[in-house]
């Protein structure tokens, strides 16, 4: 083995020197300690690797694929059709609905998508957002390019209950016109299952329509508009297991339908000349430029991968490793876990925490230098948040998200590795 250097543990005070980096040996493995051992890794909320169905659907398409809708030659045209039937499965996988037949917009990921929809709000729509939003979620209404004529945003709730009801309220005080509720549907930093059926109904209630951040639950929980009622749902390709670059914005025609291109190009456009430009329909009005047909094709393997039955069944088996790991992790003096609405409340396969007295990157550098652990660290995008759940103290926490791959074994190295660093420090 070459490049194995030892972990001096009373230094590991500064991970930017590159002695405490992660050290892998010749072929890549990596070393904890100067040991071979199995990464475990515990950072799927952040991105996912790519299943071997979304790996086999990419080498099948690579041969092949070509500019979509403008070739009359072989590859492109099988090209068209796979970018087609890529957006009809990322349809079916989200519950699209066909009186009125919902939009499915290829984007570059969640926050393309919400970006996306703020452009396309209709005039003097009022946006009404939580402030335990991820970024993506919570900042897109106020950007200089959005289409919001005003954005509430809403206190944290310290309940599902209080967090329908502060909706209620805010929706009943909107002034005239449209509204739009943004809400996630798990939280990114705690994994908290939001309500989204009685937000939707507290919304249609009161005519306003519901856009869903989806981008962490369903990698973990099925998700559908016709079944929730939601008008909009926005994910991510690599958080779902494929990779970079492709996403989805799905839901209600209209609004997108009127909007403004949401970049102005080819493909958007159908007829331009000197004095005139006629845009696209949906959903090439906003997909202009040449558009990633590889990542919309790579976003439907995993869709078509993780059907219901199996995202229930993962749900299952992934459930009972959360909960090994929150419960060792309640186990050890001085780690403390996140929560908003307490540690019974429903989540996914997510979980922040501190370790009393050591700073979150120091945990983070420890579990990857001196056991393999792969976690992340920080305030998670969510800033508003996850400031507000830290214990007195800290600035930041670390999260450990579990996903395809995660083993009894890596839970329980992961608990033991806490446990150690809460005795002994790192
Ligand atoms: N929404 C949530 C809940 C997320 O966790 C993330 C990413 O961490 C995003 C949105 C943004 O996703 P992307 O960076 O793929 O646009």
């Amino acid at each position: 083995m070459s490049a194995v250097r030892p972990f001096p543990v009373a230094s590991i005070a500064d991970r930017r020197e590159p002695e405490f980096s992660v050290v892998v040996d010749e072929s890549g493995v990596p070393l904890a300690n100067g040991e071979r051992v199995e990464h475990a890794n515990f950072d799927h909320a952040a991105s996912t690797p790519c299943l071997s169905t979304v790996a086999e659907a990419l080498s099948e398409a690579l041969p092949f694929y070509a500019s979509v809708h403008r070739g009359a030659g072989h590859h492109s045209r099988v090209t068209t059709e796979a970018y087609e039937r890529a957006r009809r499965s990322v349809g079916r996988f989200l519950g699209v609905r066909t009186e009125p037949e919902d939009a499915v917009v290829f984007v570059r990921g969640t926050t393309d998508a919400l970006n996306l929809l703020a452009r396309s709000l209709p005039e003097g729509c009022t946006v009404i957002v939580p402030e335990s939003e991820h970024h993506a979620s919570l900042l897109p209404w106020e950007h200089p390019a959005s289409r919001a004529a005003r954005v509430q945003r809403l206190p944290l709730a310290g309940s599902p209950e209080a967090a329908v009801e502060a909706v209620r309220t805010a929706l009943a005080e909107a002034p005239e016109g449209p509204v739009l509720l943004c809400v996630t549907a798990a939280s990114n930093v705690t994994g908290e299952i939001w309500p989204v059926r009685e937000l939707v109904r507290a919304a249609h209630d009161e005519g306003a329509r519901v856009v869903v951040d989806a981008a962490q639950y369903v990698p973990h929980l099925p998700f559908s508009l016709e079944e929730t009622g939601a008008d909009y749902v926005a994910l991510s390709a690599h958080k779902l297991y494929a990779p970079f670059g492709s996403g989805v914005l799905a839901g209600r025609a209209d609004w997108l339908a009127e909007a403004a291109p949401y970049l102005s190009g080819g493909g958007a456009s159908a007829h331009v000349d000197t004095h005139d430009v006629v845009w696209n329909d949906l959903p090439a009005r906003h997909e202009a430029g040449s558009p990633n047909v590889l990542g919309a094709i790579a976003l439907a393997a995993a869709c078509e991968t993780f059907t219901p039955e199996v995202l229930e069944r993962r749900h299952v088996s992934e459930t009972v490793l959360l909960e090994r790991l929150r419960a060792g992790i309640a186990e050890i003096d001085g780690v403390e876990e996140l929560t908003l609405w307490g540690p019974e409340h429903p989540r996914v396969g997510i979980v922040s925490f501190t370790v009393e007295g050591i700073p979150a990157d120091l945990v983070a550098a420890a579990l990857a230098a001196e056991h393999g652990i792969g976690v992340r660290d920080g305030l998670f995008c969510a800033h508003p948040l996850t400031r507000h759940l830290l214990p007195e103290g800290h600035t930041q926490a670390v999260r450990a998200s579990l996903g395809v791959g995660t083993t009894g074994e890596h839970v329980d190295r992961l608990v033991g590795a806490l446990a150690e660093l809460a005795e002994h420090g790192p």
